[in-house]
């Protein structure tokens, strides 16, 4: 069987990370999405609920399952006896850290990295630039799927709630909550 692994956050999933997930399972038998759980790093959502999202939003291919990893890429890969990864390139600025990732997972253990360029609609698409947008009130409906819109909305007014302040304690951006968007 032919399998590769489409790693990622997915904090949450954008409609950028579900075309490359579509476009990997027309060339492979399975695909599997897996979703980086990262200690050190608290996320918008939790990786049950990322993992319940991105199971909602893949439910119509069959052979998409959804799982979470931790530690190594390779050893995740070599778990799920897979050798292929595919990973979405955006833009040039994606393209040195995910050379150096390809090739230590090359060296590492053999496992192939193949790129995905994106699909024009999505190339400026980001899970952070979203939660901060969504943060602001911005309207993110064109660039996620409608489960995540809701989730969003839902996550960010709760934590409004709880602070007192649009976004609340956590804030949902990773770039600092500088504060402006775009
Ligand atoms: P981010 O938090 O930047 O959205 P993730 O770590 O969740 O990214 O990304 C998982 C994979 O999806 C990576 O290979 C990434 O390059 C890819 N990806 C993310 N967004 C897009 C997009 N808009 N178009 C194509 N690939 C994307």
């Amino acid at each position: 069987m032919r399998r590769a692994v489409c790693p990622g956050s997915f904090d949450p999933v954008t409609n950028g990370h579900l075309d490359i997930i579509s476009r990997a399972n027309r060339l492979y038998d399975e695909v599997i999405v897996a979703v980086l759980v990262n200690q050190s790093k608290a996320g918008l959502f939790t990786v049950d609920e990322r993992i319940e999202m991105l199971r909602e939003v893949t439910a119509s291919y069959p052979n998409v399952r959804v799982e979470s990893f931790q530690g190594l890429l390779v050893d995740f890969c070599k778990a799920s006896d897979c050798s292929v990864v595919v990973k979405g390139l955006r833009a040039v600025s994606d393209f040195d850290y995910e050379l150096q990732m390809a090739q230590m997972n090359l060296e590492l253990a053999g496992v192939e990295t193949l790129f995905m360029t994106t699909n024009p609609l999505y190339s400026f698409l980001s899970s952070s630039l979203i939660k901060d947008v969504a943060k602001w009130g911005g309207d993110v409906s064109a660039h996620v799927p409608e489960v995540v819109v809701a989730r969003l909305r839902q996550r960010l007014a709760d934590e409004a709630g709880e602070a007192g302040e649009p976004g609340g304690a956590r804030g949902g951006s990773e770039a600092g909550g500088a504060g402006g968007v775009t």
